[in-house]
């Protein structure tokens, strides 16, 4: 062992690879990007390619990918954020009846807040509905020592299981022991074994599949009980008590310390199967607890239903009970507050947290020089004085809906817009339905959209915000970029092409930061008939950082503000009233100068 200071989602991908992991594929999504690429770096500085990683087109391919090699004896992983769950639920549900013969770990990270999502919800409750084990690590050590157990449970007990850390632990970095490389367990899958009895779901084996893992889950809770996975911290006869999990346990053992009180905490590191008699013991003569978790009440629940199950008269607090907020993030200043509040104590002076003082409110807002600006706004151009509808999608072009471009009037999850804006366009056929989406997210989802659009005889136009990579994300590869996880450069799929092979006649390419030929490139498609598409094709100004700044030529200028208020760069900014070019932020694309009407602005790469 050696200690190494690591990013939680990278001590996850290193647990992993320490376990035996021989396949990784994933769909990136805030907080969990890091641990596949983690495991990506690994492969390349190794330099012996025995594990295969792959960022999978979407989180259901991703799955389905993981558990074809966990057939084969395989320890595989899938990583995804919680959002990503929903995507691939259809094979995940199936899975669970199935199983698998290698180890097979379905990483799902969890946003409380949310941070970066569109939902709160909570893996732990996925985790019950789909009846699979559950572990939800509290710090980055516990995080690379679970997954491990995670391996080991999954294959003993031939059934995928999940793995949920949320944002504070994979993004929380700490100094953790690790395993030297000779440490490692290799594992030699043995490869598929044919058995169609097995491996072929069918409703007689469901029904005997369900009968087993209802046995299997009793067990494990069981099992669970007296695992070690589920301690009792600061053990005593009070007649309080705390039960916690994830980061919420760090959060409460700080809360006790800054309150100076010692309460057993029964810490729950597997929330499904819950460990009912460790629970039932723990209950044990205690007249009240509290359950301090984040999103979900799974552990306030589980205990209310323990309560029953043994006639224990333990009053269980929590979420349900207003105790603890019914959704958002915790932190130590609440918890410290719920702590206190529960104990009948008055806060001490030093466990007062000031709130910190207000920050200006910084919207988010696209990057300068980004090309979906451009694009946005040759739309809402060639649109002005028409009925239209701008259906969005997920990506960084969600922030199209800001002010003042306000060009996103929908959006409700991957690849949704294209099929909503069919929706309206059955409603409203005298509405121009228009549906941005971006490269990343056409090939993760929209392409089923775009064929449905065709097919059905739908009337709209889909807006492909083409900026080569995955950008929200960290600029993930997908099939339109020609390069993949191993390292190998492959042809890419053409967005236009896959568009005129399901059937969609017309699509036009234009650069969005030539913004005459792009209006007048919208004007001309959007007026035609059925599906129509056109690909705005210019890479993401991230990438291509370092283009000469514009400037604003102050003679010429007469202060109209169009430039501020028509495009919303950031680049752009207010000084003695008047406008001027950050040259810090400007990326030189040029958009600015071709809304000056006095042709003021010059000076950029790609201005004049
Ligand atoms: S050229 Fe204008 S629009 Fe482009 S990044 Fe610079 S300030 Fe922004
Ligand atoms: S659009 Fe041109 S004239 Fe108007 S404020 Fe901007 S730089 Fe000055």
């Amino acid at each position: 062992m050696h200690k190494e200071f690591l990013m939680g989602n990278a001590a996850i991908a290193r647990g992993a690879i320490a376990a035996g992991l021989n396949v990784v594929s994933g769909y990136p999504g805030t907080p969990s990007t890091e641990v596949l690429e983690t495991a990506a770096k690994y492969n390349a500085s190794a330099d012996k390619k025995n594990l295969y990683v792959e960022w999978s087109v979407n989180e259901k391919a991703a799955l389905e990918l993981s558990a074809g090699a966990a057939y084969c004896g395989a320890r595989s992983m899938v990583t995804m954020k919680q959002v990503g769950l929903n995507v691939a639920s259809d094979p995940l549900m199936s899975l669970a009846y199935i199983g698998v013969k290698g180890g097979m770990v379905i990483l799902v990270a969890d946003d409380p807040g949310p941070i970066s999502s569109q939902t709160e919800q909570d893996t732990r409750t996925f985790a019950m509905y789909s009846k699979l084990p559950c572990f939800d690590p509290s710090s980055v050590q516990e995080a690379y020592d679970m997954i491990q157990t995670a391996f080991e449970y999954s294959e003993k007990y031939h059934t995928p299981v999940i793995f949920r850390p949320t944002t504070r632990v994979c993004h929380g970095y700490a100094s953790i022991d690790v395993k030297d490389e000779d440490e490692y367990n290799l594992n030699k899958p043995e490869g598929f074994v044919r058995d169609p009895s097995k491996w072929v779901i069918f409703p007689r084996l469901s029904f005997q599949a369900h009968t087993n893992i209802e046995k299997r889950n009793t067990e494990l809770s069981k099992v669970f009980s007296g695992s070690g996975l589920d301690p009792v911290i600061n053990p005593s006869d009070s007649k309080i008590a705390v039960a916690s999990h994830g980061i919420n346990y760090a959060y409460t053992m700080e809360a006790l310390a800054a309150l100076d009180k010692t309460l057993p905490v029964l810490k729950v590191g597997t929330p499904f199967p819950f460990p009912e008699e460790q629970a039932a013991e723990f209950l044990k003569g205690r007249e009240k607890v509290l359950c301090i978790e984040e999103l979900d009440p799974v552990i306030e629940r589980a205990l209310i239903y323990v309560c029953g199950k043994y006639g224990l008269d333990t009053r269980i607090c929590g979420k349900l009970s207003g105790h603890i907020p019914a959704a958002g993030e915790n932190t130590v200043a609440s918890v410290t507050n719920a702590l206190a509040d529960f104990m009948g104590l008055e806060l001490p002076a030093s466990a007062v947290h000031e709130p910190p003082p207000p920050l200006p409110v910084r919207p988010p807002v696209l990057c300068a020089g980004c090309p979906h600006r451009a694009s946005f706004f040759a739309v809402k151009t060639a649109m002005q004085g028409k009925k239209s509808v701008f259906c969005g999608d997920i990506g960084c072009y969600t922030l199209g809906n800001a002010m003042p471009l306000d060009m996103v009037d929908t959006c409700l999850c991957m690849g949704a817009g294209v099929n909503i804006a069919q929706g309206i366009n059955h409603v409203e056929p005298d509405t121009n339905c228009f549906a941005f989406v971006g490269d990343s997210t056409f090939f993760a989802s929209a392409i089923t959209g775009a064929v449905n659009a065709v097919y059905n005889q739908a009337d709209m136009t889909l807006v492909i915000l083409d900026n080569s990579t995955t950008a929200m994300t960290g600029h993930q590869p997908h099939p339109g970029t020609g390069r993949t996880m191993m390292g190998e450069i492959v042809s890419k799929i053409n967005i236009e092409e896959v568009l005129h092979g399901v059937g969609v006649k017309t699509v036009e390419t234009v650069d969005p930061l030539d913004l005459k030929a792009a209006v007048d490139c919208v004007k001309r498609v959007s007026a035609e008939k059925g599906v129509k598409a056109i690909i705005f094709k210019s890479p993401c100004a991230v990438l291509v950082k370092g283009g000469k700044p514009s400037h604003i030529d102050k003679d010429k200028c007469r202060n109209c503000k169009r430039c501020v208020n028509l495009l919303g760069c950031p680049g752009i900014v207010m000084k003695d009233g008047r406008p001027a070019i950050e040259n810090s932020l400007c990326t030189g694309c040029g958009l600015c100068a071709q809304v000056c009407p006095f042709d003021a602005i010059g000076g950029a790469d790609n201005a004049d």
